[in-house]
């Protein structure tokens, strides 16, 4: 099915046909790179051919937390000084890429690897809940952070893992959201705007600024 650009030979058009299949790149793009990848020297092609061809092999998940590791425990579990009682809960290890470039949450993370969905026939056996049911069961969470998507299935899974470990020692608390920072209230939809309402935190201070 190589149909981008009729005449150009075929190694040519294989890689900017498999190129273009990945999100966020068309046809034009596909063939700069291609052309980009011809012009390099070859062992620099070779190196990033090595990469993608070991990419599946080299890379799995954390056996505690479900997040993307090279061994059987990834570095965030593995490290002493971070705090085991606290647990974000994500639906995706991207997710917990994402919330570690803020670098100031100091817990652990618990990757679902999906969220609730009957539409597309996830419930709760297709995700990454009986890790978790240990670690709630261990006794050593304090505090579990429900961190998954502002998307109806998002908040059908945030529910249901609330409920889910309702009776067990674990506070649960969900992530603020809402009003991002320097956001202008006229630019919000209704939607956020009225969660943000909803989801308001008690303002704690201790002066008394209204007498
Ligand atoms: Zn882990």
């Amino acid at each position: 099915m190589i149909h981008h650009f009729p005449g150009m030979p075929l190694p040519l058009a294989q890689l900017v046909e498999q190129l273009s299949g990945l999100p966020g790149i068309g046809p034009k793009t596909a063939m700069r790179l291609s052309l980009n990848l011809l012009s390099k020297p070859v062992d620099e092609v070779k190196q990033l051919a090595e990469t993608l061809s070991g990419l599946h092999a080299s890379m799995g998940f954390c056996a505690r937390c479900g997040s993307f590791s090279e061994q059987q425990h990834c570095t965030i579990c593995d490290q002493v000084r971070r705090d085991s009682s606290v647990v974000c809960v994500v639906e995706q290890p991207v997710d917990v890429l994402m919330l570690e470039r803020g670098q100031g949450f100091p817990g652990h993370y618990h990757v679902l690897h999906g969220r609730l969905s009957p539409i597309d026939g996830m419930g709760s056996e297709q995700l990454n809940f009986a890790a978790l049911d240990k670690r709630v069961a261990s006794g050593v969470i304090k505090e579990l952070i429900l961190a998954t998507s502002a998307t109806v299935d998002g908040e059908a899974t945030a529910h249901f893992t609330a409920r889910r470990y309702s009776t067990s020692d674990a506070k649960v608390s969900r992530i603020a959201r809402g009003v991002p920072e320097g956001g202008e209230l006229e630019y919000l939809d209704e939607y956020t705007l009225a969660r943000a309402l909803d989801q308001r935190v008690v303002w704690t201070t201790s002066e008394k600024l209204l007498g």
